[in-house]
């Protein structure tokens, strides 16, 4: 290898895989014909739509991308349930989330929300897929974090959608929440501050998000007016040193995948991938983050989204077609790896468009070895973590192995089911069901709150006046008591 970290050169119609991580990456995107038929079959024969995360292994990614079935969605979290709700309405009469079960009760809610209860949603495990970051929101540690935002004034709980619908029901029944994602957190809290006078900002559960979030506007806060109006119209120095005193993180919520992301991880990428454009989620610690910020003010990083970091590959990638030269184009991809099955389609779909030679190399920040061995002859090893193993600490996994229980059998043998057995026997599949209430109203009900004022800022650019009254009301009626 040219380096110490796996790499998978990408062209116009080939892939090169180097260290065996990249070659099972890249073993996946060429997907067998026979099982793309059958899901296909399945999928478009029962009308079944699929909403999947950009973090589903590239197995299962591969086989979806090859699909024809129209109602096929692979995307960051904000846009799964949507799509869902977009597929109901289109006719889908089953939705299968592919993702972690915060995804599946948010796609749930929304679809009832919508109007679609007759829709079922199913994942494809019988037993919970859980999450480390949404469990770390449940811990008492929460619990005091949210009592502390209680008796704060004009306090507004800004939550990762990487949570429960209980987490975000109790919250919100306790604190007005708002439910964020890596795309929009930013400009949420920002918002908040421009409508909401003195508004005290109470994020969680993401530590490294939280941090890296302070670290962001405590950068804004030394860039001069113009250009934090261009971040955001309503803001200057003044306003965001203001804010930056009213925010606060949670300290102890962490996800084991983006946590790998470390220093030694840091240290390799500044010694050996100089030249390469970094990318970086806002979850990752704050080494990494630091470098991708840097990068950023560079013209030569991204930190931000799933979506933001798709976006600026093929940004780069589009601005190197038009130049004569065709110097090969390198990214570090600092974020769980099943991100390489969108960007390897989307580059080649750029580069075939331009019929150019130009190669795209993407760099896996993980260790060579963070491979597990499978009992299959033709596909020996996979990427990332054997079962139930956790991660590598060899320098970190980049795969999430919440995210890998949705394997591509357990779709298809899910599939097979659907329609052909009594519903009830598929109910183990449902999102979590819960049966208590808060102050009288159902769970899901009072969980939905913060996910639809979060959709109102999407659809509307500013938050609903419901919410704004909520955090004022909330205060006048603690002082009252
Ligand atoms: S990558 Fe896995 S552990 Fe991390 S937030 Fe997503 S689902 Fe949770």
């Amino acid at each position: 290898m040219a380096g110490p970290f796996p790499t998978l050169r990408i062209t116009r119609n080939a892939l090169v895989p180097e260290g065996s991580f990249a070659e099972a990456q890249a073993a996946y995107l060429h997907p067998d014909p026979t099982l793309v038929r059958e899901l296909d079959t399945l999928l478009s024969s029962k009308k079944i739509g699929v909403v999947a995360h950009f973090y589903m292994d590239p197995e299962l990614q591969g086989v979806l991308g090859a699909c024809s079935w129209k109602h096929i969605g692979v995307s960051d979290s904000l846009v799964m349930a949507d799509r869902g709700v977009r597929m109901a309405e289109a006719g889908c009469r089953t939705v299968v989330v592919l993702g972690v079960d915060f995804m599946s009760e948010n796609a749930r809610a929304m679809l009832s929300a919508a109007g679609h209860d007759e829709v079922p949603v199913y994942r494809v495990a019988s037993d919970p897929i859980g999450c480390s970051l949404a469990e770390s929101a449940e811990a008492p540690a929460y619990g005091a974090y949210l009592a502390e935002a209680a008796a704060t004034e004009r306090a507004l709980h800004v939550v990762y959608i990487n949570t429960s619908l209980r987490t975000k029901a109790k919250a919100h029944a306790r604190v007005p929440t708002i439910t964020c994602t890596s795309s929009n957190v930013v400009q949420t809290i920002l918002q908040a501050a421009a409508q909401i006078p003195e508004v005290a900002i109470f994020f969680g559960p993401d530590t490294y998000m939280g941090q890296n979030l302070h670290s962001l506007l405590s950068a804004l806060a030394e860039m001069d007016d113009a250009a934090i109006r261009a971040v955001h119209p309503a803001h200057d120095r003044t306003s965001i040193r203001s804010l930056l005193g009213r925010f606060r993180y949670f300290e102890q919520g962490t996800c084991i995948v983006h946590h790998m992301f470390g220093a030694e991880v840091v240290k390799t990428t500044r010694e050996h991938y100089g030249d390469a454009y970094v990318t970086a989620h806002l979850e990752v610690p704050g080494e990494m983050f630091a470098l991708g910020l840097d990068k950023q003010h560079r013209g030569e990083g991204v930190v931000g989204s799933t979506s933001n970091i798709l976006g600026f590959i093929l940004e780069k990638t589009r601005a190197a077609l038009t130049q004569r030269d065709g110097a090969p184009l390198r990214f570090v991809l600092g974020t769980e790896a099943g991100m390489i099955t969108p960007i390897v389609r989307q580059v080649q779909g750029l580069l075939r468009d331009a019929a150019s030679d130009l190669a795209v190399e993407v760099v896996f920040p993980v260790a060579a070895e963070a491979v597990a061995r499978t009992e299959d002859p033709a596909l020996p090893i996979v990427p990332g973590v054997a079962s139930g193993e956790g991660c590598s600490v060899a320098g970190g996994c980049a795969t999430c192995p919440y995210m890998k229980r949705n394997s591509l059998d357990a779709l298809v043998a899910l599939c097979r089911r659907i329609d052909e057995v009594p519903s009830d026997t598929l109910r183990p599949f449902e999102p979590r069901r819960y049966v208590e209430t808060i102050g009288g109203r159902a769970v899901a009900e009072v969980g939905s709150e913060p996910i639809l004022h979060m959709r109102w800022f999407q659809q509307h650019g500013q938050l609903s006046d419901t919410l704004v009254r909520d955090v004022a009301t909330r205060h006048e009626q603690a002082d009252s008591e």
